[in-house]
């Protein structure tokens, strides 16, 4: 093992030696091997994992899409991963299969137990290998994670982000179970698999087993680390005994549980010793339980954060570390792998968004690249809706089959009025669909309201987004009018085919006796820095742009360091407390903020699964106020007077803000129906409720491709 590191190695070192000018060669397009210059000579030198050979340093993990268990799964997961191949990617690891039905993460969720399924993998992996990267299948078994009431795990002790409690596992189950990962194993090579990854982190039955926290068990699989490490052990053990020394074992290792009474630092360096020793091939960082109070992949995370854990193993084991989580560009990879902090990166989500992030990067195109904005907004979060994930950014991501098959019209001109995040995929579509496309935006520049979002800490990313579609419309040929604002006669002048209406909706004013006072201020103006709010302030509204105003007001740090993100949150680095959690250092807050609203409900309700209880928690910790139930009475100098509870309340703030949500702004459809331009609204111009720019994005896009 430590031989096939030790060459990697040189070869690093060889590459680096030749800087920008290295010569790269890639599997990009099978049986075509192009020659580049680089610079990024870490990320895309090669590497010999002994029987497979990667083209360069990018996996794609694994990864919940649901695409498994929809209808045409195989086409659907055919298009999917090829499209990443072809883009670039050397290895490419599927969504977590589990070995027997105990396992499943949820009632219909995928179970790889039989020969008979095999025909679910085999055209999926033959594409893959034609498309040139090769394929591990990934073995999870969700332990007391699984949502359904045949849930095991090594004690009966119910995990908190469960409502159901685990029957224990006995030791004939123990057993009966590895054998089942080793029967999964066999039927991932009979289906062309080129190994498999056994999932060993985020807190799925292996960490279980592994932590104190939930393995409480007496017997040789519990107590001592040496017997919590067991199952771990054995599972890579029996199946390298069993499928021989050409059969890739990845491991999921996690590194950092960011859970109480989960494993200290020289815990995890045995444990990765002991998978090494076991046969893995290689070793993929995981970062926290799911039920682990950090965030761990959020917007609020900064770039790269947890590449450390990766450091530390590769200190301890000789087999290559993969490093993950906000590894969002070639950039980042590039210096991550040129410190010596892993030896490949793991980019996932950042695969979803751009299918050819490694053609790109490639390329020396980096600017290219569509960036993944840690939104989870439509990846991580429909998947908890139930849904199939796709992407904000890349609304085409999982659904390549239906994207494919739109149909380009004849030529046409267009006009796209709005800037906005829909207005900008519509206008970019459609000019890369061959159509002459004039843009119009009122305002001096593209963005509309992710210009404010990029203002909000936390939510630099957005920045990326706006390069990325300013980038496609110059190269798409937009003809892009800022600072002009399109009415029916400019338009009618301008001679389109069809107008496409993006004007977005607007900030809905309630009517609220002395709303027009100088205390009261909108959010743009706010946020744009048009308006300094006082010291105590009171927010009307606690939805998504009420809580993104409540942290600019609160917090002066746009871009978080990876050391303040983890005094934050209480992350020991060093892991020598159980789990790297200690407490959280106290954020300095000066300023008194409350956020209103009329719902009975939970105040941000609707904020999105996996990163609104990030912003609550945040707010709480910076002892922000919330008022539900209230009914507005009026606004005078002294502030805001509402009923709440049956007692009238006076809020007595310097500021009101308003962010009481959004209406839609159709008057420039109307102008237009009346003058007889044909239209189209989209996004906010058509329906202002539960707009965000997955929505606007989408919509855009799939008009462009219908013109
Ligand atoms: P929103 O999420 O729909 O929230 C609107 C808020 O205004 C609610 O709290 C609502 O509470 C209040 N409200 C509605 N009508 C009112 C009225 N007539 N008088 C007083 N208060 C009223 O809208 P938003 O905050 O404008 O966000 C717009 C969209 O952007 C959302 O769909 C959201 O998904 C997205 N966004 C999300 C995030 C995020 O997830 N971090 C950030 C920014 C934007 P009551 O009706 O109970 O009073
Ligand atoms: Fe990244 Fe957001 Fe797309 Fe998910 S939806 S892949 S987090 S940009």
């Amino acid at each position: 093992m430590c031989r096939r590191r030790q060459s990697s190695n040189r070869q690093l070192g060889a590459n680096s030696q030749k800087s920008a000018k290295i010569v790269a060669l890639t599997g990009l397009s099978p049986g075509l091997r192009i020659i580049v210059t680089t610079r990024y000579p870490h990320l895309l030198s090669a590497l010999d994992l002994g029987s497979l050979q990667l083209a360069n340093r990018v996996v794609m993990p694994s990864m919940h899409t649901r695409l498994e268990t929809l209808d045409h799964s195989v086409e659907r997961r055919i298009a999917f991963y090829t499209a990443r191949a072809r883009g670039g990617v050397g290895l490419i690891v599927t969504a977590g299969y589990s070995p027997n039905q105990e396992g499943r993460l949820e009632e219909d969720a995928q179970v790889f137990e039989s020969a008979g399924q095999i025909p679910e993998h085999l055209p999926v992996t033959r594409a893959v290998r034609d498309a040139g990267a090769a394929m591990l299948l990934q073995i999870l078994h969700a332990g007391r994670y699984a949502k359904h009431d045949q849930l095991v795990a090594p004690s009966p002790l119910r995990s908190p982000i469960n409502r159901r409690t685990p029957r224990e596992l006995s030791e004939a189950d123990i057993e009966r179970t590895l054998g089942d990962y080793l029967r999964t194993s066999e039927l991932a090579r009979e289906a062309g698999y080129a190994g498999i990854e056994i999932m060993g982190s985020e807190g799925y039955l292996i960490t279980q087993f592994t932590a104190p926290r939930s393995n409480q068990r007496q017997d040789c699989w519990g107590g001592s680390l040496e017997n919590r490490c067991r199952f771990a052990v054995e599972i890579v053990k029996r199946i390298r005994a069993r499928l021989g020394d050409d059969f890739i074992i990845g491991y999921r290792i996690s590194t950092l549980d960011l859970v109480e009474d989960g494993l200290v630092g020289e815990d995890i360096n045995h444990l990765a010793r002991a998978i090494e020793a076991a046969g893995a091939n290689m070793l993929v960082t995981g970062i926290g339980w799911h039920e682990s109070p950090v965030p761990t992949i959020a917007y609020q995370v900064p770039r790269a954060a947890w590449s450390f854990t990766a450091a530390r193993l590769k200190r301890v084991v000789g087999i290559p570390v993969v490093a993950t989580n906000r590894i969002n560009t070639p950039e980042v990879a590039e210096a991550l792998l040129a410190r010596g902090d892993a030896d490949l990166v793991a980019l996932a989500r950042p695969l979803l968004a751009d299918p050819a992030f490694v053609a790109k990067a490639l390329a020396d195109d980096a600017v290219a690249i569509a960036p993944c904005i840690a939104c989870n907004q439509a990846c991580l979060d429909y998947i908890f809706a139930e849904r199939a994930a796709t992407c904000l950014v890349n609304p085409g991501a999982g659904r390549e089959v239906e994207f494919a098959a739109m149909p380009s019209g004849k030529q046409k001109s267009i006009a796209v009025v709005g800037a906005g995040p829909g207005g900008l995929a519509a206008a970019s579509v459609a000019a890369e669909h061959g159509h002459r496309v004039v843009l119009f935006e009122s305002a001096n520049e593209i963005g509309g309201q992710l210009n404010l979002a990029k203002r909000i800490p936390g939510k630099r990313e957005f920045l990326e987004l706006l390069r990325y579609f300013r980038v496609r419309l110059n190269r798409a040929g937009v003809t892009l009018r800022l600072g002009e604002r399109a009415d029916a006669p400019v338009l009618a002048a301008g001679q389109f085919d069809h107008v496409i209406v993006a004007t977005g909706a607007i900030a809905r004013r309630p009517a609220i006796a002395g709303i027009d006072l100088p205390l009261v201020a909108g959010y743009r103006d706010i946020i744009e820095g048009r308006r300094v709010a006082g010291r105590r302030v009171a927010i009307i509204g606690t939805g998504g742009i009420a809580h993104d105003v409540a942290e600019f007001l609160l917090e002066t740090n746009l871009d978080q360091t990876a050391g303040e993100f983890m005094d934050e949150w209480g992350v020991d680095a060093a892991i020598t407390v159980a789990g790297g959690l200690r407490s959280a250092s106290r954020p300095q807050v000066g300023r008194e903020v409350t956020l209103l609203q009329r719902g009975e409900g939970r105040p941000g309700v609707r904020l999105g699964m996996t990163t609104g209880w990030i912003l609550r928690s945040r707010l709480k910790a910076r002892d922000v106020g919330f008022v539900t139930g209230c009914r507005y009475d009026h606004i005078d100098a002294g502030g805001l007077h509402y009923r709440a509870g049956g007692e009238s309340h006076c809020a007595r703030v310097d500021t009101i803000i308003v962010c009481a949500g959004q209406e839609k702004d159709d008057s420039l459809s109307d102008e237009l129906k009346r003058a007889g331009i044909a239209c189209t609204a989209i996004g906010g111009a058509r329906l202002a409720a539960e707009l965000d720019a997955t929505r606007a994005i989408d919509e855009g896009t799939r008009l462009a491709c219908s013109l």
